[in-house]
């Protein structure tokens, strides 16, 4: 499965000298990526563009804001988060480049002839970045995270860190 190109992008022509706020929304599935559904992404992802245009260069600023329905590290009971995440690339324009791009991703060529910017892939990266490293329950009284809980469920340590591998062990089966 190919991912998509072109999903999101900037009319370089339209854009004004000066700030130019853009929305977007689409669903997780217009980017054609499993990594993303996998992830826990569903509908409505929503994409604020802030692109700040001058005579020698272009300064996008993304905001993402999607819901995601991910699961608990513990008990693995659902948990929907809304997840926001932010990247900033800078576009100059190559007879104003005072350097070459030096493999640091969010400084890039732009050519005079370039219609659009294309955005998609930087979309999709910051929507993976926004995915927490930790997910734990807010308001479920079962799980031993959730705060006001913890005094019925004591395990011992030898029972506990047992019982967290063979929660690895399943969610691994499937990853
Ligand atoms: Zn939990």
């Amino acid at each position: 499965m190919h991912k998509e190109k072109g999903v999101i992008g900037l009319q370089v022509d339209s854009l004004v000298e000066g700030t130019n706020e853009l929305v977007f929304t689409r669903d997780a599935a217009d980017f054609n990526d499993r990594q993303l559904i996998d992830a826990g992404f569903g509908k409505n992802i929503r994409v604020e563009v802030s692109a700040e245009k001058s005579e020698t260069e272009i300064t996008i600023s993304i905001r993402t804001s999607a819901e995601a329905d991910l699961s608990c590290d513990i008990c693995l009971a659902p948990v929907s988060t809304m997840l926001t995440g932010t990247y900033r690339i800078f576009y100059v324009y190559n007879d104003h480049a005072e350097r070459e791009p030096d493999g640091n991703d969010d400084y890039r060529l732009l050519e005079r002839t370039a219609e659009t910017i294309d955005i998609t892939e930087d979309v999709r990266e910051t929507l993976l970045l926004s995915l927490p490293m930790k997910v734990t329950c807010t308001d479920n009284p079962e799980c031993i995270m959730y705060p006001g809980s913890s005094e019925d469920t004591q395990i011992d340590d030898g029972d506990k860190s047992q019982w967290l591998e063979s929660l690895e062990k399943l969610k691994n089966k499937y990853r």
